[in-house]
């Protein structure tokens, strides 16, 4: 049991970016956000913890609060295919009179398309690291109620 809460409180002191690449709560990084572990899972890809499991710190902040987590997305397509462009160009090259760049645009476009579960779920993960921040006395401390929630719509994603 004691050792259980040692290697519970090593893992809390892990940078946060870790936690928010596995989709932890940003309240505890111990619970996690979605309900299946595995993104693969396409039909519960986007099924997520109402609460988090461990600190019971709400998941949905406000109606329509992950909208935003599309500017996320769209910023990590964005990056990812900067870099898929760079690494294209160092390795295989481009040239003018070749297809070699409609090969990469190709090439992007089925990668962005595979990550997309992990990229989803990544967007809300980073977005509500924004507007929760990490409670060292999580135990101690209630989490903040949501005040604009709508029962009726939560979670209707
Ligand atoms: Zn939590």
């Amino acid at each position: 049991m004691e050792q259980d809460m040692m290697v519970a409180d090593k893992a809390s002191k892990r940078p946060s970016f870790v936690k928010v690449f596995a989709c932890k709560c940003p309240r505890c990084r111990r619970g996690d956000m979605f309900a299946d572990k595995n993104p693969y899972h396409l039909k519960r890809t986007m099924k997520m913890n109402v609460h988090c499991p461990v600190c019971n710190q709400p998941f949905d902040l406000e109606v329509g609060f992950y909208y935003g987590s599309g500017y996320v997305s769209y910023a990590l397509s964005v990056a990812i295919s900067v870099a898929s462009l760079v690494a294209w160009f160092l390795t295989i090259g481009m040239g003018l009179y070749d297809n070699r760049f409609i090969y990469w645009l190709v090439a992007n476009g089925v990668l962005l398309v595979a990550l997309q579960p992990i990229l989803m779920r990544l967007a809300r993960s980073i977005w509500i690291a924004f507007f929760v921040g990490y409670d060292d006395n999580w135990q101690q401390h209630a989490p903040k109620e949501p005040e604009r929630v709508n029962k009726d719509f939560t979670n209707a994603w």
